[in-house]
């Protein structure tokens, strides 16, 4: 990753430092609002913000966007600086826009005094409609003449709560006729009387987004303020405030947002999404927040991976699922210890192997990595298999077990199909087989080679485990682009529970979070849902992509 030639904003920043901008200081900034859980896009984010402050020996501020009270909570704001450490980044200063109301309002005033800000009584629709077109310049509101005392005094009555919500307005006194309609008299504040997480019921009115951000940036004096690409309007506005004000010039850049197929990235659906049902809270393992890729079992750096081949663009684009599941794939595969899990169990009696012998088989945990060590399985003659790695009538191409055919039990014998019992829907109960004894592995003296290799438990030492097998959360490649409502492409079958799979009895031990490649099936890590008597396995991903085309 050295090796890649810098991205826009690095070389913006390093720019910055060869002419002494700042005297060569680097500080961003992270400005989640608490209203959601992070998801992750705002990796993205974090990876770029925190990622340039490791690079160029600068620092980054965790800063909560938090000036609407209506949407935002305590709950989110715990969550938020939990997913930031998980992520592996630390933020210099944890920051409150609504630390700075006091401030905000004071600089709101100097507008006022300078004669660019006034009060509006017009509704929000008699101002959209007074605003124009791009093409068509606006018209002034009668309020747009008030004088600045008139002003002053009118904000002065917003704050102390003498006016309902709606009623009146704060707005900058910018430039009715640019062709940015963001330029236009854009509002500075709104009332709203609500309760704030932080403020509680001191305030009731409430800067935007345009009037707090660039603000908190020059109050912090934040060096790069990188924000998505949607806010290249807002910066003549972001340059303006600071302009007239006369404060420290932060500077914000615009980068393109991550965006996942098959998945929706806002925290307002995905909020809809939990409140709805349709998936079981933030964490859900198929949601895409940082949460719940945690418990799907992605690690940090496999989401830090991803930012980092995604890269920053200036275009918007849409990345696919499968880069993720890959960079996941890819490092588990370095990483994780390998087991054998029975997922859809059929009884195999081994009738030439004694009963009630038991045999300890010597197992290497990872073929990847030497310093992995092994273990030790139990071998009986009553142990479960795949009910697919068994064909009643086995096709020629069929490299596992059937009547006649042969296969290998990983890590222990060659067997050979004989018969099979049958319930009375014609289901498959016991497979019966034979073993070469000389064919152990390890010391083979069979002489043959068989071309399959088969996974399976001892019957009588496994133990239990529930299985959830996820697949995409959604049926289109980009649900929040269709015509409908994102919901109705909500996959139905997304998850699978699998009751009652068979594992080997060394995972009761397993703590939640660990990971583990159950070998043929894919990567899984233990779910907190685990108890003494029953692990419960998410599994993070196949082990192919099984949607390559
Ligand atoms: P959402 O609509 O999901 O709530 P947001 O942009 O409103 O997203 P914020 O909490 O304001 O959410 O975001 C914090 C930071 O994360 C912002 O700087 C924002 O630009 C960035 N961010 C949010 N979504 C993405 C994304 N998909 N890709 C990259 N950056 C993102
Ligand atoms: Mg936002
Ligand atoms: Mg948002």
């Amino acid at each position: 990753s050295e090796e890649r030639s810098l991205n826009f904003i690095e070389q913006i920043v390093e720019e910055d430092i060869a002419n002494g901008v700042n005297d060569g200081r680097v500080l961003t900034r992270f400005p989640p609002e608490p209203n959601g859980y992070l998801h992750i896009g705002h990796a993205k984010s974090i990876a770029l913000n925190f990622g340039l402050a490791q690079k160029y020996n600068g620092k980054t501020n965790l800063r909560f966007d938090d000036t609407n009270p209506v949407t935002e909570d305590t709950e989110y704001v715990e969550s938020i600086k939990e997913d930031i450490r998980w992520l592996g980044f630390e933020w210099e200063k944890e920051l409150y826009a609504s630390d700075y109301f006091e401030q905000l309002y004071a600089f709101a005033v100097k507008l006022i005094e300078k004669g660019l800000a006034y009060v509006e009584d017009a509704s929000a629709d008699e101002i959209a409609a007074a605003k124009g077109t791009p093409t068509v310049p606006g018209t002034p509101t009668p309020a747009r003449s008030r004088t600045v005392a008139e002003n002053l005094d009118l904000f002065d009555r917003m704050r102390k709560g003498e006016f309902k919500d709606g009623e009146k307005t704060l707005r900058a006194k910018a430039d009715l006729a640019s062709p940015n309609m963001h330029m236009r008299d854009p509002l500075m504040y709104r009332i709203k009387h609500a309760h704030h997480h932080r403020t509680g019921d001191k305030w009731c009115i409430y800067p935007m987004y345009d009037f707090a951000h660039g603000q908190s940036d020059s109050i912090e004096h934040i060096t790069h303020s990188i924000c998505t690409l949607e806010f290249i309007p807002h910066r003549a506005l972001y340059d303006w405030f600071i302009k007239e004000l006369d404060i420290f010039p932060s500077h914000q850049y615009e980068f393109a947002r991550l965006n996942l197929t098959y998945t929706v990235m806002s925290k307002r659906k995905l909020k809809q999404l939990v409140e709805e049902g349709h998936v079981n809270g933030w964490d859900d393992p198929r949601m895409p927040t940082i949460s719940g890729l945690r418990r799907r079992g992605y690690t940090p750096a496999s989401i830090r991976q991803l930012c980092e081949r995604v890269g920053v663009q200036k275009r918007d684009n849409m990345i696919e699922l499968s880069l993720l599941e890959f960079c996941i794939r890819e490092e588990l595969n370095r990483t994780a210890n390998r087991v054998m899990a029975v997922l859809d169990p059929v009884k195999l009696v081994i009738t030439n192997y004694p009963e009630g012998q038991v045999e300890e088989m010597t197992a290497d945990n990872n073929p990847e990595d030497e310093n992995a060590g092994s273990r030790t399985l139990h071998f009986s003659n009553t142990l479960y298999i795949e009910r697919e790695d068994f064909m009643e009538n086995p096709p020629k191409k069929f490299f596992r077990l059937g009547p006649g055919n042969m296969v290998r039990l990983k890590n222990a014998y060659i067997i050979k199909g004989e018969s099979f019992d049958k319930d009375a829907d014609g289901n498959i109960t016991t497979i019966y087989a034979t073993y070469l004894p000389e064919s152990k592995s390890g010391g083979d003296q069979s002489g043959l080679t068989v071309k399959g290799t088969i996974h399976w438990v001892s019957a009588e030492h496994a133990a239990t485990a529930e299985v959830r097998i996820y697949d995409r959360l959604f049926t289109a490649e980009n649900p929040q682009a269709e015509e409908a409502d994102f919901t109705t492409f909500i996959n139905p079958d997304s998850l699978q529970v699998i009751k009652e799979a068979f594992v080997e009895p060394g995972l009761l031990q397993a703590k939640p979070g660990e990971r583990f490649q159950f070998l043929r099936k894919g990567y899984f890590v233990v779910d907190a849902d685990s108890t003494a008597d029953k692990v419960v396995f998410n599994r993070t991903v196949t082990l192919k992509d099984a949607w390559a085309k």
